[in-house]
């Protein structure tokens, strides 16, 4: 076998098997100084917020913002005839207001700089009801602040709309390689959209670096926030009772393993923290990038962490998967990331292109090119043939416009026909 970061640059699909791996993952995080308190507080939070988000878009219903769970018995037919064990899907592809799985940590930050803020000019109590945030002696008090982000596109599409909605200024930093209609929807919000040439890396650099030494900007830093971790991590809590409705009762002989889309690794880490802290041994987690990007993978194999860079590697950065874009990983993310998840993969987009054609197919399940990098995952993590209940983390897509999504199909459609010839 070749040496796989040969592999890597050649932009071959590979595998890297996690040896590093915690094999008793809740010592390991008993002995952070982070964990179930910051999860539990992130669930209270959302919960005193929760008629504020039902206000704000009722099709929450209730205002929390929480995503189906299903089985994909008509996927593994067509995909996975010798899968042993049983094939989910987590939809937060479906989260409502954001439309992608940056409705947990984008959303959930903002929540927690404006609770700071009003408890600071002591314009509201914890115990209040939080509907008041809404008069509009709150909103002006909030509109002399500015949210600020970097973003391929959807974590500016959550911050944006949800900074936007509780009457702070908000300004997205897009990277070169974001969506258009990404843009659009932000735009037509009344978000200030600051276009930058560079990659996403770039954009939050210059980000980071306008909010420097000012206290009337907050910028929420991707590669860095621990907010953002713990309003991924929620999703563990709340998947219980959807196990439970389900006959899911996972072991550490029947593991529960989840496949995650990855990016600068925020939205992948805080799930894997989350879920190890709540089923221990019990679950395994694996992440996957685009060939183009496999910046976590290479952080984690060089122990170079945050200051990899794919380029140094020869790889371009440019993906279709735009939500997994990322040249440099999270430092905060990769050094847990080394600890926690049990393995790394990488896909490339025409093969995306195919999974989101197929999940529509049999599924009738709309989602974006990045949000498909789960689907090949038993595979490709070599986990096809283990008695497990296979989680696949569908997480964006809600608000793609038809005629755009209607081109991607098509597009999945000529590769997977392609592929049986
Ligand atoms: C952001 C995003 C991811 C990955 O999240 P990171 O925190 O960047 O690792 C995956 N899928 C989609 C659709 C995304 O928008």
């Amino acid at each position: 076998m070749k040496d796989i970061i040969t592999r890597i640059k050649n932009m071959e699909t590979v595998f890297y098997k996690n040896e590093n791996v915690e094999k008793n993952p809740g010592e390991y995080l008993a002995g952070l100084d982070f964990g179930m308190n910051e999860i539990m507080d992130a669930e209270k939070r959302m919960k005193r917020f929760a008629p504020v988000i039902d206000r704000l878009f009722p099709e929450t219903k209730g205002g929390i913002i929480e995503s189906p769970f299903v089985s994909a018995e008509k996927l593994v037919n067509a995909l996975y005839p010798n899968m042993k064990g049983s094939l989910w899907l987590k939809l937060d592809s479906h989260l409502e207001v954001a439309g992608s799985i940056k409705a947990r940590g984008g959303i959930y930050e903002v929540l927690k700089v404006t609770e700071e803020i009003l408890l600071k000019e002591e314009l509201i109590d914890i115990n209040d009801d939080y509907i008041k945030i809404l008069e509009p002696k709150i909103r002006e008090a909030l509109s002399d602040y500015t949210i600020s982000v970097a973003s391929t596109g959807n974590l500016g599409l959550s911050i944006g709309i949800i900074g936007a909605s509780l009457g702070f200024k908000s300004r997205v930093h897009m990277s070169g390689d974001a969506k258009q209609w990404k843009k659009d929807r932000l735009l037509a919000r009344g978000v200030e959209v600051i276009e930058h040439d560079g990659d996403f890396t770039y954009a939050a650099s210059m980000g980071r670096k306008e909010a420097e030494g000012k206290n009337k900007i907050h910028f929420v830093d991707d590669e860095r926030s621990c907010n953002l971790f713990m309003g991924y991590a929620v999703s563990a809590m709340r998947i219980g009772s959807q196990f439970k409705k389900n006959g899911i009762t996972p072991t550490k002989e029947k593991p529960l393993i989840l496949y995650l889309p990855c990016g600068v690794g925020g939205a992948p880490g805080g799930i894997t923290f989350g879920f190890k802290h709540f089923f221990n041994d019990a679950v395994e987690c694996y992440f996957a990038e685009p060939v183009s990007s496999p910046s976590m993978l290479l952080g984690v194999l060089t122990k170079k962490y945050g200051k990899t860079n794919v380029n140094e590697y020869g790889l371009d950065n440019i993906t279709e998967l735009d939500g997994l874009a990322v040249a440099s990983p999270s430092d905060f993310v990769a050094p847990l990331a080394e600890k926690l998840c049990n393995g790394f993969y990488t896909i490339n987009d025409d093969d995306m292109f195919r999974h989101l054609y197929l999940l529509n197919k049999m599924e009738n399940i709309r989602i974006e090119p990045s949000a498909a990098a789960g689907i090949p995952g038993p595979i490709a993590t070599e986990n096809l043939e283990r008695d497990a209940y296979h989680i696949v983390w569908t997480t964006g897509g809600l608000f793609v416009p038809d005629d755009i999504y209607d081109k991607m199909i098509l597009r999945g459609k000529i590769i997977d026909e392609n592929s049986r010839i």
